[in-house]
């Protein structure tokens, strides 16, 4: 299974963020076809299934099931693809679009999912459900065990991450997000206050905060450089007070 993301500029929790576009299973019999002709279909079927899916997903939020499948099938015609399957359970869509190339029948199946909005989560500070959050998936986050963000400080994280990827050919590596009661209560027992908040006040309780590893994120460092350059343009601003290079804080 792939997992895609879709980041065109979306800020904030609003309903048109899809994070994630998990784009599944290529069924087709394609033993009539030539390499030149397969691949070039197959990449405008993907394109299609996601965009089906996403649009499908977004219009969940506003549409009934039924309406949101209309407007998959909507995409899925202006990508010159016929919709096969629908299938709409709360904000999540999956699609399977057809797309007929030399008399053979080929269907792509994509899910999309909108992240519940910021509004929604629930919970209180170090007391959020993680079903409520977002697992943070890309090289040099840490994985085990996963980081936990907020869907709209996730999404702002990927794009970040995204950019200093392509920039550098780096990765930032993320030690840390979301962190609960317990495990704010462990960092203040070991640091005490100002360095760690006091339990029940941290950023990190909220799901907006992160720590990335230091080193290399320190200061004096690129890496660190980089996010005090670009961070804002993703809604991370610096931990100054107390002064943590590697503390970020998503303020949107
Ligand atoms: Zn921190």
């Amino acid at each position: 299974m792939t997992l895609r993301r879709r980041l065109a500029g979306d800020h904030g929790a609003g309903g048109t963020l899809a994070l994630m576009v998990a784009a599944g299973t290529l069924a087709f019999s394609l033993l009539a076809l030539s390499l030149f002709s397969v691949l070039p279909a197959k990449a405008r079927a993907n394109a299609a299934a996601d965009s089906a899916a996403i649009a499908a997903a977004e219009s969940a939020s506003v549409r009934s099931a039924d309406e949101s499948c209309a407007v998959a099938a909507e995409a899925a015609t202006l990508n010159k693809t016929t919709l096969l399957s629908c299938d709409v359970v709360g904000g999540e869509a999956t699609v399977t679009v057809g797309q007929e190339i030399l008399a053979t029948t080929f269907s792509v199946a994509a899910r999309a999912a909108v992240p519940r909005p910021a509004a929604q989560v629930s919970g209180v500070n170090g007391a959020i459900p993680l079903e409520d959050l977002v697992v943070i998936s890309y090289p040099g986050v840490r994985a085990d065990p996963p980081v936990y963000l907020r869907s709209d400080a996730a999404s702002a994280l990927l794009q970040m991450l995204d950019s200093y990827h392509s920039q550098t050919g780096d990765y930032l590596p993320v030690d840390e997000g979301y962190r609960d009661l317990a495990g704010q209560q462990r960092v203040f027992n070991e640091y005490g206050w100002p360095r760690a908040a006091i339990p029940g006040t941290s950023n990190h309780g909220l799901a907006i905060a992160i720590d990335f590893v230091n080193p290399p994120v320190v200061r004096g460092a690129s890496p660190h450089a980089w996010l005090v350059d670009n961070a804002a343009q993703f809604g991370f601003e610096p931990l100054t007070d107390p002064d943590e290079p590697w503390h970020w804080d998503y303020a949107g």
